[in-house]
């Protein structure tokens, strides 16, 4: 067979310095153009299709253009080798951590074979050494950590042969070993877009042309510095005989940037430098002066933004342009479980596993149920109220109650058939698409503008399924292990947010994926982001990288030079480009680029322009919307400089002074803020009476104070759902047992930090009401009766006389006792540790007592922070001790009545029903302010009520 030939063509650098040669050898007969660059070719694709010519000979397949892969998986085809399907990073990790076994023996790499990420970082390390053509013999395997790499490169490679899967690299050595022959009607292949050329991507070319093809190598070159560009040089080194084309372009100034002869550039060549405050002022700047730029006339693909991380910069720039209306196409990666969808399946699996009726309730609050707010609180109840049925799932799946959203039957009807048996992982993956199928939660979502972001979330999940799936194939598991693995799965995957707007500025962290553009604003030109940070590979560190047999591994500093490439590719890739960096970012100072510096002593004219935090937003403008306009005179005190904002200001203004005065007076506020709350409960009128706004956040806005910390809200939860009514002995194991599902279903929505608090926390607070519970059953001679009831479902009234009507009162008693025949309400809540405390203490327990119709007059309060129960209650008889106190056993009781026994019961209940009158007069009044105390400490809505802002101007509602 005649040997075919191999040039390299010397271009200058990046898409645009080699759009010209491909342009021209795309004409000819029988070529493929190719690269491992996919952003590389759907440039080219894009501008081959914008040429009427040039597109008629790619329909016609006489030009082709394809990925790197797609060509070794023709030219396998031809050579007749056997087809293996190509098995991406995800499915290697997940194969990589099917042999969990064997990996737990590698000691070398210790307690990080555990940690997340670690299978990432090795299949990246084992990519490298396929790469270059390392195999395990040529690893110095005398050491331990070089023994245990090969023996991971072993279980990979025996993992892919038995899943019949295979890798670029590994169809490359196969296609190697074969008879070099090309299919027909390929002559010629044009190679572009490499900035470095691996061993294995060698052994390809000299294939190719031993095969008989003709080889065209496009490859960037320094018009100053021949080695700059490592990738030409390997070229030639490996193929002596390659004919080399000079490039004939003549040198920009900017080629001046890492020339060795330092200084030598002419002009600015269309740089800026803008060092911005802080990351906003940054972001802010740049999106500014491109919508500036677009006014302009500039088209759309004239212009890119670039930033080298968009995990970083994506979200930052996407909520700018939708605040500024600048249409861009950006992708960027956020973690999995940060998208409600993702989180929402997880929590509907975890409550399918533990079965807690109040994790399903919970899942009515969310908008992907389809449940109108109005009726979420009404449904909960129902759900939750199916716990006293004999078989509560039973009941859900009939579909015959009342009130119920028709996908709950559904859900426990899968619930029912997945707890029945054990599956392999790929039948948990219908099932779980089954799952969906049969409910509406994702089409919920449909109308929103989040559906696209939700829809690629289902995707991450079940890609990162199917890829688990692969790992353990044929392994049975039960729901409980599915729902464990794929919250694992999905706590280590990420997934795409793809913004495609109508002739949108293209958003990219590629230099290559610059094209044709003639204006680039490039920004986070820090240490540390330009070049990043160097870092060793944690599998093979630099020193064992030198010792690996005939390497040429790249070390750990080759980062910072391929960096340096990068940006000279950057600041090359068009007539104008300016380039940001934030002084600060986050809490920290920054530094600028090095690169940057490097760029300065280029282009001795080159100038940094400061934007400072006064200028976040610019003097405005009559071009700018009239928001934006408000927003920018806001910001600069300066009138907006049209009628329409200068209106809408004003309106604004108006508004403002509505809030504060005309909309709490008017009719229609002060006769909601003044009509006493349905439902009412125990606590509006408590805080009624102790500050007028923590009333209104509680009763009227329905707010909920998240003051308490997550251990007393886990220990709380977990005692409500705990049967406390069996026997005292094995209470501890029942709250434990409790506690763990709890636990399980809190999986998906906490990080695994606070699950190890909670974890450690929660068992000694539920070890603590235990006792406290098993010495007041003895020494106060209690017996529970009921739990979580209803005041309706207890022998409490549940009415309180108002001026002639009767007042409906809804409320739960956390447990009900017994005691000689009569019941004693039990809440949770704070008990007082100070004496000035105890007012705020016998407010609240004086309401639950005169609930209490006749007979014993006792309630009890136990506060789960301090393990502590305190009963209140009023003597029949004079020195009559019914609930003994006992510290050691955190028992406390105090009798009912401001000073003790000085008040008579008539006189208590008196006391007590003034109290109430008085509360309900206020609350007609519509009083809104704060009224500050002692009570703010456990108020939770502090940072509402702006008590100091406000301070004692009463906000009384006045007629
Ligand atoms: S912090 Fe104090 S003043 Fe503010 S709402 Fe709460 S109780 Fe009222």
């Amino acid at each position: 067979m005649k040997r075919g030939s191999i040039s390299i063509l010397q271009t200058l650098p990046g898409f645009e310095g080699q759009r010209a040669a491909a342009e021209r050898l795309f004409t000819k007969r029988g070529v493929s153009i190719t690269s491992s660059r996919h952003e590389v070719l759907r440039h080219l694709r894009d501008w081959v299709f914008r040429n009427e010519q040039l597109h008629a000979r790619y329909q016609t397949g006489d030009a082709s253009i394809e990925m790197v892969g797609e060509l070794v998986g023709r030219l396998a085809s031809h050579a007749a080798l056997p087809h293996r399907r190509s098995a991406p990073a995800l499915f290697q990790e997940a194969l990589l951590s099917g042999c969990a076994e064997e990996v737990e023996r590698l000691t070398a790499f210790g307690e990080a074979a555990h940690l997340p990420g670690f299978h990432a970082a090795a299949v990246q390390t084992l990519q490298e050494l396929r790469h270059h053509r390392i195999a395990p013999a040529d690893l110095p395997t005398e050491e331990r950590r070089a023994a245990d790499l090969a023996c991971l490169v072993d279980q990979l490679d025996r993992e892919l042969e038995r899943h019949r899967l295979s890798t670029l690299s590994h169809r490359i050595e196969r296609l190697a070993d074969a008879e070099p022959s090309l299919p027909q009607g390929l002559r010629h292949i044009l190679w572009i877009g490499e900035d470095e050329w691996p061993p294995i991507f060698l052994t390809l070319l000299d294939w190719l042309v031993r095969a008989g093809c003709k080889v065209t190598v496009l490859a960037e070159t320094h018009p100053f510095d021949e080695r700059f560009f490592v990738a030409a040089s390997s070229l030639t080194e490996a193929f002596p005989e390659a004919k080399v084309i000079a490039n004939d372009s003549s040198a920009l100034p900017i080629h001046a940037l890492f020339s060795p002869t330092e200084g030598s550039g002419q002009g600015d060549a269309g740089v800026r430098i803008v060092a911005a405050a802080d990351e906003f002022v940054e972001v802010e700047h740049a999106v500014r002066h491109a919508r500036e730029r677009l006014r302009q006339g500039v088209a759309p693909w004239d212009l890119v933004l670039f930033a080298p991380s968009l995990d970083e910069y994506g979200p930052l720039l996407h909520s700018a342009c939708v605040r500024l209306s600048v249409p861009v196409e950006l992708d960027y990666r956020a973690p999995l479980l940060t998208n409600p969808f993702a989180r929402f399946c997880g929590g509907a699996l975890s409550a399918a596993v533990n079965g807690s009726l109040h994790a399903v309730a919970g899942l009515c609050d969310s908008p992907f149920t389809a449940v109108p707010a109005e009726s979420r609180a009404e449904v909960k109840r129902t759900v939750q109220s199916l716990a006293s049925a004999q078989d509560p799932w039973e009941a859900l799946q009939s579909g015959a109650i009342e009130g119920l959203p028709e996908w709950l039957s559904e859900y426990a009807t899968w619930r029912s058939s997945a707890s029945s048996g054990m599956r392999t992982m790929t039948d948990w993956l219908s099932a779980f698409r089954d799952l969906l199928a049969r409910t509406p939660w994702l089409d919920e979502s449909a109308s929103s503008a989040l559906h696209r972001r939700n829809e690629a979330a289902l995707d991450a999940m079940l890609r990162s399924l199917e890829a688990e799936a692969m790992a353990l194939a044929g392994r049975t598991m039960s729901l409980r292990e599915f729902a464990r693995r794929a919250r694992a799965r999905w706590q280590a995957t990420d997934y795409a947010i793809r913004i495609r707007d109508a002739q949108g500025v293209r958003v990219t962290q590629s230099a290559w994926d610059i094209g044709p553009a003639n204006e680039v604003i490039a920004l986070a030109m820090t240490e540390g982001r330009v070049p990043k940070k160097r870092t060793e590979d944690p599998l093979l560190p630099d020193a064992l990288r030198k010792k690996v047999r005939s390497s040429s591994l790249p070390d750990s500093y080759t980062v910072a030079e391929r960096s340096r490439r990068e940006f000279y590719r950057l600041v090359a890739s068009a007539r104008s480009v300016t380039l940001y960096y934030p002084v600060t970012f986050g809490e920290g100072d920054e530094i600028q680029s090095v690169f940057i510096s490097d760029l300065q002593r280029a282009l001795g004219s080159v100038r940094v322009h400061a934007v400072g935090f006064e200028k976040r937003f610019p003097l405005p403008s009559a071009e700018d919307d009239p928001f934006d306009q408000v927003a920018c005179a806001a910001w600069n005190d300066v009138e907006p400089p049209t009628e329409e904002a200068r209106r809408m200001r004003e309106a604004l203004a108006e508004e403002v002074r509505r809030c504060d005065d005309t909309t709490i007076v008017s009719p229609s506020v002060q006769e909601e803020v003044s009509r006493i709350p349905q439902p009412l409960r125990l606590s509006h009128i408590r805080a009624v009476e102790l500050c007028s706004f923590q009333f209104l956040s509680l009763a009227h806005l329905r707010l909920r104070s998240e003051g308490e910390h997550a251990i007393w809200r886990a220990a709380v939860r977990t005692i409500r759902n705990t049967d406390l009514l069996s026997d005292a002995e094995s209470l501890r194991e029942r709250l434990h047992a409790q506690f763990r599902s709890e636990l399980d279903a809190q999986r998906a929505f906490t990080s695994e930090s606070e699950l190890r608090v909670l974890e450690l926390a929660v068992p000694t607070v539920l070890d603590l009401f235990c006792a406290v519970e098993k010495a007041a059953r003895e020494k106060w001679k209690l017996k529970p009766i009921r739990q979580n009831a209803r005041l309706s479902e207890t022998e409490l009234r549940d009415t309180i006389p108002h001026r002639g009507a009767n007042i409906k009162l809804d409320d739960t008693i956390d447990v009900v006792y017994e005691r000689d025949g009569k019941h004693v309400p039990l809440r949770f809540g704070f008990v007082p540790s100070r004496p000035e405390e105890m007012q705020d203490f016998e407010l609240r327990a004086s309401l639950l007592a005169v609930l209490q119709p006749k007979g014993l007059r006792a309630v009890l309060f136990h506060d789960v922070t301090g393990g502590e129960r305190m009963a209140l209650y009023q003597r029949e008889r004079p020195n009559e001790n019914l609930f003994p106190s006992s510290t050691s056993e955190n028992l406390r009781a105090h009798t009912a009545g401001r000073d003790g026994d000085r008040l008579t019961l008539a006189e208590f209940l008196n006391e007590t029903a003034a109290r109430v009158r008085d509360a309900f007069d206020k609350m007609g009044r519509g009083t809104i302010h704060p009224e500050p105390g002692q009570h703010c400490e456990r108020c939770g809505f502090e940072d509402l009520c702006r008590r100091q802002d406000i301070g004692p101007r009463p906000m009384e509602v006045v007629e």
